[in-house]
């Protein structure tokens, strides 16, 4: 019996088994199911589906549908037939050059889609799906739209310096429209990412721990002296780590537990700890700041890792302005996320680093998916991924989750 392909299209308005009654017809002339595709924006569908039917029976198929659907009303079907050679060299085109897209922004605006678009089809990607990550918009209440995301999956074949040139325009695009992007290739380990590092002073929490010390000792004006010196490079920062802690001398313990226990928490924090626990990731903070307050976050969170500095506590309960041990700076960062991936037997694509500083891009480049977070124009330059728009929480959308599949504050 010779076999043909149909393409079948039907659009409207969304009714309870709907796709239900079509395949039954389908079933009844025992079609082939070749592709299946739906999507529902608010209560209307599109659906597709691809069939390869027998020739006697396919004109019987398209006028049962045809029944169905006008019976129904508000519903449009159409047929279009599709050659064995047109069907076979679009099967063939499907490989493994898939990429994922993903925007980010407190709202989207249609400039930033067009801009974002504008570039996929700049770089001959086709877009084959797309799906947005962030809860439904209410347009009563405009204060509870805190974020939006979209993702599109994409196809299409780049070349090293093609997708290098990708990501700086999506750079510049993120720039000039203020949206938050990350392109990544759509392959396994996307989806099982296991290990995440994070820096700790003004990416976990909304503030730098040694200026906060500094200032509840009166020494606020020389720590950033110093801070600034070695910001243009005149010392290097185990120096300036050194001169800083010194400057800290004397000061009790308590003003520490005290910093701790008001410590400001950045937006997003406690969801995004709430599902990685849940989904058993292994989280670790890599800090240039100070073990105390990292082991306090440890135990908020239940993180599995802490590597700060540790100050050392003289016998009356007050800092001796020496630390402990080697001092915890960019590149050991990067080197301790590579450790932890061994000791956990993480592959590093499936590792995700998260941070704001410059100290923070040996280990952003090291991992599998970087983020520099709220970061200075220099970090996010040096970055593949960023965050600036919204809080912590958006990593979630990174990895591929969707609000529908989580809770306000975490998992449902
Ligand atoms: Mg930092």
């Amino acid at each position: 019996m010779k076999q043909e392909q149909i393409l079948i299209h039907i659009s409207g308005q969304d009714r309870v088994g709907l796709t239900a009654s079509i395949m039954e017809v389908l079933a009844k002339y025992d079609a082939q199911i070749l592709d299946l595709g739906q999507a529902v924006i608010h209560n209307t569908l599109t659906l597709g589906i691809l069939i390869r039917i027998g020739e006697e029976n396919s004109g019987q198929v398209m006028k049962e549908l045809l029944f169905k659907t006008t019976a129904w009303g508000s519903i449009s079907i159409g047929f279009e037939p599709i050659t064995d050679d047109d069907y076979e060299a679009w099967a063939g085109r499907q490989g493994r050059n898939r990429y994922i897209l993903t925007i980010i922004g407190r709202s989207l605006s249609a400039a930033q889609i067009q801009a974002a678009t504008d570039v996929i089809s700049r770089y001959g990607l086709n877009i084959d799906a797309i799906k947005r990550l962030t809860g439904r918009m209410s347009i009563m209440h405009p204060e509870r739209n805190v974020r939006a995301c979209v993702e599109f999956s994409l196809r299409g074949f780049l070349s090293a310096e093609d997708k290098e040139a990708m990501q700086k325009d999506l750079m510049q695009m993120g720039q000039e429209h203020g949206t938050d992007f990350s392109f990544q290739k759509d392959n396994i380990y996307r989806r099982m990412r296991r290990l995440i590092c994070f820096d700790m002073d003004s990416t976990l929490i909304q503030a730098e721990c040694i200026d906060e010390l500094a200032r509840r000792h009166g020494v606020y004006d020389q720590v950033a002296a110093i801070t600034e010196s070695a910001m243009r490079g005149e010392i290097d920062f185990k120096e300036s780590f050194t001169k800083r802690v010194a400057l800290l001398k004397g000061l009790d313990i308590s003003v520490m537990q005290d910093i701790a226990d008001h410590l400001p928490i950045t937006e997003g924090t406690d969801r995004l700890m709430s599902v990685l626990k849940t989904c058993g990731y292994k989280i670790a903070i890599l800090s240039g700041g100070f073990t105390f307050f990292g082991e306090y976050l440890q135990r908020k969170y239940s993180i599995d890792y802490v590597y700060a500095n540790e100050l050392e506590v003289g016998e009356d309960g007050k800092l001796t302005g020496r630390y402990v041990g080697e001092v915890v700076d960019g590149r050991r960062k990067a080197d301790l996320l590579k450790l932890i991936a061994q000791a956990e037997k993480v592959n590093l694509e499936q590792t995700i680093a998260v941070g704001d500083g410059a100290n923070d891009l040996p280990m952003l480049n090291e991992a599998g998916l970087g983020i520099a977070f709220h970061a200075k124009p220099r970090v996010k330059a040096g970055a593949k991924q960023s965050i600036s728009t919204i809080g912590l929480d958006g990593v979630l959308y990174f990895i591929g989750f969707k609000d529908s599949q989580l809770g306000e504050h975490g998992v449902l």
